[in-house]
């Protein structure tokens, strides 16, 4: 008990000398994109052991709080991540498409705003490319997530200006950030803010301002190439923004969980979760060794109509998933410029399976096309087949409407608990940091 006392006088005096500097936490914001719980589910299934029923213990099983509403303010439930991220990063719902704006085209204070008015160090990491709309939609305001050349000018005219929200921001984007008609990385370089675009920089670089543009658009998927970007920018990050005197916000996007489920690819996805599994292994030990950290996580909406099993059938199997060796994307693009003869084998050693007929008849059937046509039917007939080796279903390309989990802990997470919309996340985080 004396030692209790003790301790909780200390820890006071602590808080109240360093009350000045130190009154408003750390933010940690993690957004898995299209990270539905069907996405937690199959990574967490993926690594359990389906025979003795051990159960993997995965980063996404701590700290969840709640749920969260993900629809946007347009005619549909179904939101994209433009108007979701806005939603999250300034408190307020808006159309599909809309980057850091309202419905009326006006532009939308963001919480790495705030942040950063409020004297705090910002940054963000992400695996798509840094202007694209989820990282966009916290340091930008346009009024369509898809002219991505603007939204790069937008973000470089902000050095130029000295009012970028942001010290630190990696991810990918090269081909919109260093073009023929202008070239940022040089303009903002003499700005002082350091461009790299090789990951073996990232362990040098010794302080921010930088901006990390490590691929021409988004990186490689995880499962081909890309295992551990996510988790080396963030430590990079971390180490760059939290190293002393101010509090600092980062958001980290699991970006590519989406665009696997968009590919209707499950392996893909499990990857990308793994991925963020690192990362937030990283995350978490800085929340440890610095407890004035709060972490917040949830996902912009869920993607692709995930499911379990399908078919009626009482199965879902993880070792296949887990056999797989690339991402759709990676073996159709290795496809096209291959002998069709040569397909079924060649899918077969990859996905560590033997086709059915029925697999091989849909791999002819793509190859007898030309063109575009031949390249789209290429592309299910994997779908196909990798779902219906692993009891994995899939019901769209798109996004679907379903509530999303939410996570935090740290000073203040209390408020992110039970059911919740997606503005109340912006807008709860936006009154820690003004
Ligand atoms: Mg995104
Ligand atoms: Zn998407």
């Amino acid at each position: 008990m004396k030692r209790t006392l003790l301790a909780a006088s200390v820890a006071l005096l602590a808080g109240s000398a360093m009350a000045d500097d130190h009154q408003q936490p750390n933010i940690i914001y993690v957004i898995g994109d299209g990270m539905g719980f069907e996405f937690i589910s199959a990574y967490r299934y993926a690594m359990s052991d389906l025979e003795t029923k051990t159960m993997a213990e995965t980063q996404f099983d701590h700290y969840l709080t709640g749920a969260a509403m993900t629809y946007p303010e347009d005619d549909t439930w179904v939101t994209d991540s433009a108007a979701s991220a806005t939603a999250l990063a300034t408190g307020e719902k808006s159309y599909n498409g809309a980057i850091g704006m309202d419905n009326d085209k006006t532009s939308l204070k963001t919480v790495m705003e705030y942040a950063k008015d409020s004297g705090y160090m910002t940054g963000s990491v992400s695996t798509s490319q840094i202007n694209h709309a989820t990282p966009a939609s916290f340091f930008a305001h346009h009024p369509s997530r898809y002219e991505y050349n603007q939204i790069a000018d937008l973000m470089g005219q902000q050095i130029l200006d000295g009012d970028a929200a942001y010290d630190v921001i990696l991810g990918g984007g090269q081909q919109y950030f260093i073009r023929d008609d202008k070239n940022w990385a040089e303009l903002i370089e003499q700005q002082g803010v350091s461009v790299i675009t090789d990951m073996q920089q990232l362990e040098q670089i010794q302080q921010a301002p930088v901006m990390g543009l490590f691929a021409p658009k988004g990186l490689p998927h995880a499962i081909d190439e890309g295992k551990d970007s996510l988790a080396r920018m963030t430590s990079t990050a971390l180490r760059l923004l939290g190293n002393g005197d101010k509090p600092f916000a980062l958001m980290i996007e699991g970006s590519q969980i989406d665009w696997c489920g968009h590919a209707n690819d499950i392996a893909c996805a499990v990857h990308e979760m793994d991925s963020l599994n690192k990362t937030l292994e990283v995350v978490n030990e800085y929340i440890e060794n610095n407890p004035n950290t709060l972490f917040v996580m949830t996902a912009d909406h869920s993607t692709g109509g995930l499911t379990l099993g399908r078919d009626g059938e009482y199965a879902w199997y993880s070792d296949r998933v887990m056999d797989i060796e690339h991402s759709i994307a990676y073996m159709r693009e290795k496809m096209l410029v291959m002998d069709a003869d040569l397909w079924p084998r060649y899918v077969a050693d990859l996905v560590n399976f033997e086709l059915t007929a029925e697999h091989i008849e849909r791999l002819a059937a793509a190859s007898a096309l030309e063109g575009e046509v031949r390249e789209d039917a290429l592309h299910q007939a994997l779908a196909y087949i990798t779902g219906d080796i692993t009891g994995t279903g899939w019901t769209s390309s798109g996004h679907t409407a379903v509530d999303v989990p939410v996570y935090a802990t740290g000073p203040h997470s209390e408020q992110f608990r039970g059911f919740m919309d997606n503005t109340q996340l912006g807008k709860r985080l936006i009154d820690i940091v003004r």
